[in-house]
C-alpha cells in the first residue's frame, strides 16, 4: 500500500471515528431529555396505558393462568354483574379499559375461597387489588374522544 493510500485510509478512519462519537453522544443527550419514562408518560398516559410497578409487572403472568373453568364462580357468590371469572377473563384484559369496573362491588366477593379452588392458581385478590389501584391511580371517568393522535414534542437538538 503506498503512503497516500495509507494517508486517505487514516483520514478515513478518523473521520468515520469522529462521526460515530457525535452520533453516540446526541443519542446519550436524547436519552436524558428526552426519552424513556417520560416519553412513555406523555405518549400513553392520556389513554390510561400507565407505568406498572415492578411487584404489578412480576404478577401480570399469573393473570393470565385462567382457563375459564368456571369454578371459583361457584366458590364465590356473584354480586350482580360481578362473578369472579369474569375479574380475570374480562375486566382486566385491556388497561385502558379498567375504568369500567368502577360501579362494581369489587369487595362484595370471597376473593380468597374463590382462589382456592382455583386449579391455576389464579391470584384473584391480587387482581382485584390491581384494579382498585388502577382506577385510584387513572380516575374512572371514561377517556375523553381523541382528536389528534399525541406526538412527542421534536427535541431542540433535532430541529433544523
Ligand atoms: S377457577 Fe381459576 S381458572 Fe377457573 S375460571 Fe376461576 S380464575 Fe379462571
Amino acid at each position: 500500500m503506498s503512503t497516500a493510500a495509507r494517508l486517505r485510509r487514516v483520514a478515513a478512519l478518523g473521520r468515520l471515528a469522529v462521526g460515530y462519537s457525535r452520533h453516540t453522544m446526541s443519542r446519550l443527550v436524547r436519552r436524558g431529555g428526552w426519552g424513556g419514562l417520560a416519553a412513555f408518560d406523555a405518549l400513553y398516559r392520556r389513554d390510561r396505558i400507565s407505568r406498572l410497578t415492578p411487584e404489578e409487572r412480576a404478577a401480570l403472568a399469573g393473570h393470565g393462568r385462567c382457563i375459564a373453568c368456571g369454578l371459583c364462580t361457584f366458590a364465590a357468590t356473584r354480586s350482580g354483574y360481578l362473578t369472579a371469572e369474569r375479574l380475570p377473563l374480562q375486566l382486566t384484559r385491556s388497561l385502558p379499559e379498567v375504568w369500567a369496573t368502577r360501579d362494581l362491588a369489587l369487595d362484595s366477593l370471597d376473593w380468597a375461597a374463590a382462589q382456592a379452588v382455583c386449579p391455576t392458581n389464579v391470584p384473584l385478590g391480587q387482581i382485584r387489588d390491581l384494579v382498585i389501584t388502577r382506577l385510584e391511580a387513572d380516575g374512572v371517568l371514561p377517556p375523553a374522544p381523541q382528536l389528534a393522535p399525541a406526538v412527542l414534542p421534536v427535541p431542540p437538538a433535532r430541529r433544523r
